[in-house]
């Protein structure tokens, strides 16, 4: 294939390169700003599942050519791989399910407690005891902040107008576990949202649009006074992702944000019991946005776009760091990855 078929076949992702960002999804962001003027007012934004960064870029510009005052912005970026860096954009390299250690601390220190008390001979006792506060120590040493509140820190008490979320887990081609999975990184974006986002903010996130999603919805609506989902003209007919376009932050009264993964721990109950008092018959409206004039992601465009500009090929703004299938690149490139030729 030569090096220029994918910028014919791939009309955003040529874009992409002739303005500099790193990836196709920039134009993703930038068309649900076009129509929701999501960026109005923003001093400080928190961009969840960033890398390779092309929004963390679009936010970078937008915030910093919408704000005087380079002082007031602040942007914190987080993804599980490293990002080349972005002037103006914090770096966090993190989980974004990574809850607070704080839990399991409370955990491990009562269970050893139980060990502590359980034998009754005096010596085992002192021992025991020591053996315990070493781990402890130990345990502190290595305990890491969670990325929830390393994302906090940076914002020194203050709350971000706006939260996105381009997460998306490497797809299996199991529709369901994709959908799960994706469902988990939403809720993990949305629980750490509800620490950092101001009332009034937006939160935005990448949504499979599967059977079950009528319950993200709804966890979404009790947050939220205004939810709505949306399919940029960049993102792909043929892709299942749309986008969540939750307005006006308002959680519930007396809502007490909680650290935990709201489908895996134990406190599903507590939240769940929450979310069910929601009224049920909420319909989510569905937007297209994006130039309907513009560039359609599913068309193939010719290389030469207009009359008397002459096409240029160019190489991807920046190239991943450390991506997972590098090795997968490595082993095919030496061939290792041929199947063994049957005799
Ligand atoms: N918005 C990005 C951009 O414009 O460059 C593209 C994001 S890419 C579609 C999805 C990202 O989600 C990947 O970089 C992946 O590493 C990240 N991701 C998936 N699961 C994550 C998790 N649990 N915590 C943090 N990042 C995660």
């Amino acid at each position: 294939m030569g090096k220029s078929a994918k910028d014919k076949r791939d009309i955003y992702y040529r874009l992409a390169k002739e303005e500099g960002y790193r990836a196709r999804s920039a134009y993703k962001l930038i068309q649900i700003d076009s129509k929701f003027d999501i960026f109005k007012g923003v001093t400080k934004a928190v961009d969840l599942c960033a890398a390779p960064g092309s929004w963390s870029q679009v936010l970078a510009k937008k915030l910093s050519r919408q704000n005087s005052d380079k002082n007031d912005v602040k942007i914190v970026a987080v993804d599980l791989q490293a990002m080349a860096p972005i002037p103006g954009v914090i770096q966090i390299q993190g989980d974004i399910t990574n809850v607070s250690k704080k839990n399991e601390e409370n955990k491990d220190s009562s269970e050893q407690t139980d060990v502590v008390f359980l034998p009754t001979c005096f010596f085992l006792f002192i021992t025991v005891s020591f053996i315990s506060f070493f781990l402890l120590i130990l345990f502190i040493a290595i305990l890491q902040v969670s990325t929830a509140e390393e994302i906090i820190s940076h914002f020194e008490g203050e709350k971000a107008d706006l939260v996105v979320c381009d997460g998306a887990p490497d797809v299996t081609g199991l529709h369901d576990l994709d959908e799960f999975i994706q469902g988990q990184l939403l809720l993990s974006a949305l629980n750490i949202t509800t620490f950092i986002l101001k009332t009034g903010g937006i939160f935005i996130a990448k949504i499979f649009r599967g059977k079950d999603v009528a319950l993200l919805y709804l966890q979404l609506k009790i947050f939220f006074n205004d939810v709505l989902i949306t399919k940029p003209r960049s993102s792909r007919n043929s892709s299942i992702e749309s986008f969540i376009v939750c307005r006006d932050y308002n959680p519930p009264d007396g809502y007490e944000p909680m650290m935990f993964n709201p489908l895996l721990e134990e406190k599903e109950d507590e939240y769940f019991e929450n979310i069910m008092k929601c009224p049920n018959n909420y319909i989510i409206p569905f937007i297209v946005c994006g130039d309907l004039d513009g560039f359609d992601a599913d068309r193939t465009y010719p290389l030469q776009l207009e009359s008397g500009k002459d096409y240029v090929y160019r190489e991807p703004t920046q190239a991943p760091i450390n991506p997972p299938y590098q090795k997968a690149c490595q082993m095919k490139k030496s061939s290792e990855l041929l199947k063994p030729q049957l005799t």
